[in-house]
């Protein structure tokens, strides 16, 4: 088939080099000019199998710090650490922290190494009922397939969302209106274990701290007006919330601001269609639910390989219905689990899971903890998010821990 992909970003290489390595005749039309630094930065374990079989894990370790697992703070003095290493050892028990220009390089080189050819510009498509096209302009300039249109398209332009907002495909939009600043830092007192992530609840939001090499990537994800009364500008804002928590000011002290500050408002999407006739949207462009467990590059990169392997072994129309029906279970696991953060259960969760222990001396020291941390890492690595044996395990303990009355947590994210 003839395969033109919008976007050049993760989801869209890797589609790229999935399907090329196929054979088919695959164009990645990427208009370029994106920010010197971009959100993303915080992988997760269920990457790592693509790694490798795209043959990248070596160059991923060379720009990236390994990640051992990911640390909460959801109050002050209450921790809440979990670690991969936890995991069942059929699963690789870590991931890596990336800058994500250099990691986007990584993987548009290798589209471009498996055969697809990537062409620097801007795609624009027309719509014909529920079929996309590439406009004529866009065919000539690219100077490709005789002028003749691609078989399928496959829209990887991000959050842009090209073929949904093209066919008024309504988006599914999250709870918050939050807005995210981030910049990288030097200076911040030393993560332990090293590459460890570190998550703080924050009077009307939380905080990230990503370790890079030699660099602290530091992020706030606050509601919009609390973020306003911080600061007139992005870097400002940041300072303010780095202050006025008390865990934090005492640990960033000697931090010292090394880049301009990015800014992204209005996530949370998902669209309520991501496929078409001729046409299919990976990553971003399908759905993106919060950056709070750090699953976006994660669905990115799953969503360019599930429709690989269903364009590959099924007729079109059933490839298709199976990836969306896929994708959509995908993003729903994703987003009850965050849930589960933002309302403060899952800090509930722990809180009374200890306390339980100490009624049953029968069981040994840490079972219930060990166990459920383990069923945790399997979730939030993305190996186990959407699986029902996960899903429930975690719906019988809230049931059976916190009882059937909704309340509200003192962990929970204002
Ligand atoms: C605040 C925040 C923090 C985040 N933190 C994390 C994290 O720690 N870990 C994580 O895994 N994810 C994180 N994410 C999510 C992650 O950034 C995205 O899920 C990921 O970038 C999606 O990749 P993508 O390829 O779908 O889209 P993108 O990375 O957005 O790539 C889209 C590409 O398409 C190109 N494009 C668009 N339109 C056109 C067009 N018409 N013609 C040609 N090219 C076009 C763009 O230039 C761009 O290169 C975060 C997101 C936010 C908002």
């Amino acid at each position: 088939m003839k395969i033109a992909i919008i976007g050049g970003g993760p989801s869209g290489s890797v589609c790229a080099t999935l399907l090329a390595q196929r054979g088919h005749e695959v164009a990645v039309f990427d208009e370029g000019g994106r920010p010197e630094h971009i959100a993303g930065e915080s992988l997760v374990p269920g990457v790592i199998p693509l790694f490798r079989r795209m043959g990248i894990e070596d160059q991923v370790a060379a720009i990236g710090i390994r990640k051992p697992g990911v640390t909460f703070f959801p109050a002050l003095g209450k921790e809440f650490a979990f670690s991969f290493s936890s995991l069942p050892r059929k699963f690789p028990d870590y991931a890596y922290n990336v800058p994500r220009p250099a990691f986007d390089r990584i993987l548009e080189a290798s589209s471009a190494h498996a055969g697809a050819l990537v062409i620097p510009q801007r795609a624009n498509l027309i719509a014909e009922g529920d079929k996309l096209h590439l406009s004529q302009e866009t065919l000539a300039s690219a100077g490709i397939w005789n002028g003749r249109q691609p078989d399928f398209l496959i829209d990887a332009s991000g959050r842009r969302r090209l073929a949904a907002r093209l066919l008024n495909i309504k988006a599914d939009v999250g709870p918050r209106r939050d807005v995210s600043h981030f910049a990288h830092y030097e200076g911040f007192d030393p993560e332990r274990p090293s590459g460890q992530v570190r998550i703080n609840r924050l009077a009307d939001g939380w905080s990230w701290r990503i370790p890079l090499q030699g660099k602290m990537s530091f992020g706030v994800v606050m509601d919009q007006k609390a973020a306003a009364a911080l600061g007139k500008t992005p870097e400002e804002r940041l300072e303010a919330a780095m202050r006025n928590d008390p865990l934090l000011s005492s640990e960033t002290r000697g931090a010292k601001r090394i880049s301009q500050a990015e800014t992204y408002a209005n996530y949370q999407l998902v669209s309520t269609k991501g496929v078409g006739e001729n046409w299919a949207s990976v990553g971003d462009a399908f759905g993106f639910v919060d950056p709070m467990l750090s699953p976006g590059m994660l669905l990115a990169l799953q969503s360019a390989e599930l429709l690989d392997e269903q364009l590959s072994t099924k007729p079109l129309e059933d490839a298709l219905q199976v990836y969306s029906t896929k994708m959509k279970e995908s993003l729903n696991a994703w987003r009850d689990l965050i849930d589960y953060f933002y309302d403060g259960r899952i800090f509930e969760l722990h809180d009374r899971g200890c306390e339980f222990q100490t009624k049953l001396p029968f069981l040994p020291l840490g079972f219930i903890e060990t166990f459920m941390s383990a069923n945790m890492s399997g979730m939030a690595s993305g190996f186990t998010t959407a699986e029902p044996w996960s899903r429930g395990v975690l719906k019988y303990a809230e049931r059976f821990v916190l009882g059937n009355t909704p309340f509200l947590s003192r962990y929970a994210i204002a």
